[in-house]
């Protein structure tokens, strides 16, 4: 009689472990994704013209931002990085720093006066304040 009783329980018990688990993995892949976003803004003269977010990006593409009337940069995106491939500078800085992944590593324009910001989105807040 109680083997009976117990043949009923543990199917019970592993369906319930079983959704607990599965449960706490979708948790730990989600918040793992959330940490890792990317997002990608361009300041020109103090405002962000343009903002991206990287960690959605699957292949490379390029876009072209205008910073002001006539004045056209041609960036690069892909998952999880970003670089300048054409732009009217002189010195062409903003185009030898090449990708940047990484909110230490910003690329700045002198010429221009345009810079390209990284940061993840769970530090947005942080970053703002
Ligand atoms: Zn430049």
């Amino acid at each position: 009689m109680n083997s009976d009783k117990a043949k009923k329980i543990i199917p019970v018990i592993i369906l319930i472990s079983a959704v607990v688990i599965i449960s706490l993995i979708l948790l730990i892949i989600t918040r793992h994704k959330k940490n890792e976003e990317i997002v990608a803004k361009i300041y020109y003269e103090n405002s962000v013209i343009y903002e991206v977010d990287l960690s959605k990006e699957d292949d490379v593409r390029t876009v072209e931002v205008e910073l002001k009337e006539g004045l056209v940069i041609k960036i690069e995106v892909k998952k999880d990085a970003i670089r300048v491939i054409d732009a009217p500078c002189k010195r062409k800085d903003c185009m030898k720093m090449s990708w940047t992944s990484s909110p230490n590593k910003p690329i700045v324009c002198l010429d221009l006066h345009y810079m390209i910001i990284l940061s993840g989105k769970s530090d947005y807040d942080v970053v703002i304040e």
